[in-house]
C-alpha cells in the first residue's frame, strides 16, 4: 500500500496551490460581494494545461489521472468555493460525459473547446419537477427528419452561461420510463434556447448558475449523446465521479476554514491566554484535522480506483456525504472559534460556511447517498 502522491501529482499540487493563493485568493472576498464571475481565472488556469487535466491529449486534454484533479479542486475550493465548484463541475460535469459517451467526431468537436478552456463545460439533468428523482425528466426530444426538436426546462445548472455548448437529458420515449431518457449535445446560442442567471444564492456568489428555458430548439440528428435511451445510465456514471469532485471541494473548503481558524486561536487572546492553550479549543481543532484527513484519504480513494479502471462508485458516494458533512461542521466550528468576529465577513469563515452547504445538496443530496450506499451494500 502506498500513500504517497506521484512525482507528478506532487509537482500539480504545488502549482495549483501557489496559484490559487496568488491568483484566486485575493479577489475571492470581493468576488463573493459582487458575484462577478472571475474568467480571466479560467483563462490563466487553460494556460496551465489544467481545463482539460484528466482527458486525453489528443482532444487537448491533459491526460491527468483523477487523483489530480482531485487536488486541483480540493486547493481551488481551499480560498474559493466558487472557483472549486466552477472547475469541477466544468470537468466533471461538462468534459466527462462527452468523453464517456462521444464519439471521435464529438470529441473532436465539443471535448477540445472544453480541454482548451475556449468554454466552459457545463450538464443540464435538474428540473423543477425532476430533481433528486432524476429519472421523472419532463423535457423532451422529438426526432423530426434529420433534427431532434427539444422542449423543456432545467434548473441549478452550472457554467451554462459560459459554455457554448452543453449536454441535457430529456425524453426520447415516456412508455420506457428511465430507458426512455437520452442526451444530447446543444449549442448554447440555438434560437430557442435561453439562459438565465437570475438566482440569488446562499453562497458560491461567484460561480455561474442558471435555468434553462428550451423552447423548439432543433439540433441535428448526430448530437445525440450515446444511444437513443441510455441517457438515464449515463449520467449516473457522470454523477459518480462528480462526486469526487463535490468530495474534493468540501476536503478543500474545511482545510481552508480550518486554517484560518488554527491561526486566529494562536493569535487571539483572552483571559491572558492564546485561544490556542484552552483545551476546549484544542479539542475542536484536533477534531477538525482529524475528520478533513479521514475525508481525504475516502477521496483519494475513490479517485484511485477510478484511475484503476476499478468500480469506485460507493466509494464515491461515501466520500462526497462524509466529506460535505464533516465541511459543514468544520466551517460552523471555524466561526465558532472565531466568536463574534467569525460572523463578521472580514475573517472569510462565514464565506466558507454558507459556500459549504451546497455540497450537501448538489450532485446528489445526503439523503440521496445514503440511499446509493445503503443499495450498493445490499439492502
Ligand atoms: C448551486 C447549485 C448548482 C447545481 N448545479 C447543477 C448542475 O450543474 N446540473 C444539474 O443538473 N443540477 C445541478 N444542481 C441541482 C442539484 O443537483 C439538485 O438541487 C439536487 O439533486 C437536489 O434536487 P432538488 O433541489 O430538486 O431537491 P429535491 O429532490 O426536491 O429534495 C428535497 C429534499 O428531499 C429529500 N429527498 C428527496 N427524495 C428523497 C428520498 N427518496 N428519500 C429521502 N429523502 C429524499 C432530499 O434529500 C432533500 O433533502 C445544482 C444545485 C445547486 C443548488
Amino acid at each position: 500500500m502506498d500513500f504517497d502522491l506521484s512525482q507528478e501529482q506532487l509537482m500539480i499540487q504545488k502549482m495549483i496551490r501557489d496559484f490559487a493563493e496568488q491568483e484566486v485568493a485575493p479577489g475571492a472576498d470581493e468576488r463573493d460581494r459582487t458575484g462577478e464571475f472571475p474568467r480571466d481565472i479560467f483563462n490563466k488556469l487553460a494556460e496551465l494545461g489544467l481545463m482539460g487535466l484528466p482527458f486525453p491529449e489528443e482532444y487537448g486534454g491533459g491526460e491527468g489521472d483523477t487523483v489530480s484533479f482531485a487536488i486541483v479542486v480540493e486547493e481551488l475550493s481551499r480560498v474559493c468555493g466558487s472557483t472549486g465548484i466552477t472547475y469541477s463541475a466544468h470537468i466533471s460535469l461538462g468534459g466527462a460525459p462527452i468523453n464517456m459517451f462521444g464519439t471521435d467526431e464529438q470529441k473532436r468537436q465539443y471535448l477540445t473547446p472544453v480541454c482548451t478552456g475556449e468554454y466552459l463545460g457545463a450538464f443540464g439533468l435538474t428540473e423543477p419537477n425532476a430533481g433528486s428523482d432524476a429519472g421523472g425528466t419532463q423535457t423532451t426530444a422529438v426526432l423530426d427528419g434529420n433534427e431532434w426538436v427539444i422542449n423543456g426546462s432545467k434548473i441549478f445548472i452550472t457554467n451554462a452561461s459560459f459554455a457554448k455548448n452543453m449536454a441535457l437529458t430529456a425524453v426520447t420515449d415516456k412508455s420506457k420510463g428511465t430507458s426512455g431518457i437520452s442526451a444530447f449535445i446543444v449549442p448554447t446560442d440555438a434560437p430557442g434556447f435561453t439562459v438565465l442567471a437570475n438566482y440569488q444564492k446562499m453562497g458560491l456568489h461567484a460561480s455561474n448558475t442558471t435555468e434553462l428555458i428550451i423552447d423548439n430548439v432543433r439540433i441535428p440528428k448526430e448530437n445525440l449523446l450515446g444511444k437513443e435511451g441510455n441517457g438515464f445510465k449515463q449520467f449516473l456514471a457522470t454523477l459518480d465521479g462528480g462526486r469526487i469532485g463535490i468530495a474534493a471541494m468540501a476536503v478543500g473548503i474545511a482545510q481552508g476554514a480550518y486554517e484560518k481558524a488554527l491561526q486566529y486561536a494562536r493569535e487571539r487572546k483572552q483571559f491572558g491566554q492564546s485561544l490556542s492553550s484552552f483545551q476546549a479549543i484544542q479539542f475542536k481543532l484536533a477534531d477538525m484535522a482529524m475528520h478533513i484527513e479521514l475525508a481525504r484519504n475516502l477521496t483519494y480513494k475513490a479517485a484511485w480506483l477510478k484511475d484503476q479502471g476499478r468500480k469506485f462508485g460507493k466509494e464515491a458516494a461515501m466520500a462526497k456525504l462524509y466529506a460535505s458533512e464533516m465541511c459543514m461542521r468544520t466551517c460552523d466550528q471555524a466561526v465558532q472559534i472565531h466568536g463574534g468576529y467569525g460572523y463578521m465577513k472580514e475573517y472569510q469563515v462565514e464565506r466558507f460556511l454558507r459556500d459549504a452547504k451546497l455540497l450537501e445538496i448538489g450532485e446528489g443530496t445526503s439523503e440521496v447517498q445514503r440511499l446509493v450506499i445503503a443499495r450498493s451494500i445490499g439492502c
